[in-house]
């Protein structure tokens, strides 16, 4: 018999995964290039150069032991030296190695941070519209994702609400911008006015809450937007990073996460994470893959290109009447449904061999997401079928 967590777990499973194995399906039947897949954060962008030179480079002068042996919990000690010191040149910020762990992914460090925060009952705040993976990661540790209403006027958090949702069970907060799905970064103003509220509320309440800075997408922004490292507004964050989507490296599960010194306690708290990491099974981050990206952590994925497809699906899809919010940063596009329940678009753009994700996946119901980290080519050949899809509802 299933244990009734993982019961509870395959009730909700991915609806993006789903999305993405009939994609393939799909693409056996009538051809990979008849089906416009737009369901998976998996990006088209091959790695920088360096990146493979580097694996090479590490397999060919490491002895074995350095290469494939067993190191500390937490990774190798000059792999998050160099972390650290490329985060302080870029940000002004002033961590060592201590300070950060590497992880299996964000997915990885998201788990090991949870972990290290949550008894059964805690909870744990996300603003709607959020990575859905997140209510699966709080259930791993009992612990239960409480949202806080979307803000369809801007898609940035509605802070009124996140107020009236702390509670004493509140245990940390989940935030992640660039945003997926939205795309919508949020700003300086917002993060300051809810750091306000959050230290508001540990004082009131006597207790910490921590905010967990989810930064898989920190380098994919647009139109000059500066780059973000969101440690600098609350005293008790905690970053969670990822190389899956900024070196285009998904299948490899690398990332890290920082614990500034500033975190209450940060030395337990980094004691924790390790053995969060060690006891989940992760034990380390690959190996080949920290030697690797230490290697690389001043190359920059293409922005460029996933830029250039956003310019073109936003302003086709606005010219055929969809009403779209225009990514700040990230590579998804989130677009109202042009009915009330987005599950019948969804279906209807899948006669078109159209694939994207409902928002009710991401707690947004009403909307959509396509993921536009796929070919020019391939939005360029989808855009007659937006057009059916667009006449379906009787748009422009
Ligand atoms: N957090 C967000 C917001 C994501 O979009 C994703 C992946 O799409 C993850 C975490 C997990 O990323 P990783 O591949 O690093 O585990």
């Amino acid at each position: 018999m299933l244990s009734q967590n993982i019961r509870q777990a395959m009730k909700g499973s991915s609806v993006i995964r789903a999305m993405f194995m009939e994609g393939k399906e799909l693409a056996e039947k009538i051809g990979e290039e008849n089906v416009f897949d737009f369901s998976l954060g998996n990006p088209a962008t091959p790695a920088p150069a360096k990146v493979n030179e580097s694996i090479k480079k590490a397999v060919d002068e490491l002895d074995s032991m350095e290469l494939h042996g067993y190191m500390s919990n937490s990774g190798y000690p000059e792999v998050r030296q160099a972390v650290a010191d490329n985060l302080n040149k870029r940000f002004g910020t002033d961590f060592d190695f201590h300070n950060i762990v590497m992880t299996v992914g964000a997915a990885g460090g998201l788990n090991i941070i949870l972990k290290t925060f949550l008894d059964p009952g805690d909870e744990v705040i996300a603003f709607a519209p959020y990575f859905g993976e997140y209510r699966g990661y709080a259930a791993n540790f009992g612990g239960k994702i409480v949202e806080v209403a979307p803000n369809l006027e801007n898609f940035q958090p509605d802070l009124v609400d996140f107020e009236a949702k702390i509670n004493e069970k509140t245990k940390a907060v989940i935030i992640n911008t660039p945003n997926n799905p939205t795309g919508v970064i949020y700003s300086d103003e917002t993060m300051q006015a809810l750091a306000a509220i959050l230290e508001k509320k540990e004082k009131e309440l006597g207790k910490e809450i921590y905010l967990i800075s989810d930064e898989p997408y920190r380098e994919l922004v647009y139109d000059g937007e500066k780059v973000r490292f969101l440690t600098g507004f609350y005293h008790n964050t905690i970053a969670c990073y990822s190389f899956s989507k900024s070196l285009s490296l998904p299948g490899e599960r690398i990332g890290y996460v920082v614990v500034p010194n500033e975190v209450t306690d940060s030395d337990d708290v980094l004691a924790g994470i390790e053995i969060s990491n060690r006891t989940l099974g992760f034990v380390n981050a690959p190996s080949l893959m920290q030697k690797a990206v230490a290697e690389c952590l001043d190359e920059k994925t293409d922005v460029a290109y996933y830029d250039k497809n956003r310019e073109l699906l936003y302003s086709e899809l606005t010219k055929l009447g969809f009403t779209c919010i225009k990514p700040q940063g990230a590579f998804y596009l989130w677009v109202k449904s042009p009915v009330a329940d987005e599950a019948e678009f969804v279906q209807a753009a899948k006669k078109h061999h159209i694939l994207f994700v409902k928002g009710s996946a991401f707690a947004c119901p009403g909307y959509v997401r396509m993921a536009y980290c796929v070919s020019y080519e391939k939005i360029q050949n989808s855009l007659p079928a937006f057009a059916k899809l667009a006449a379906d509802f009787g748009l422009n």
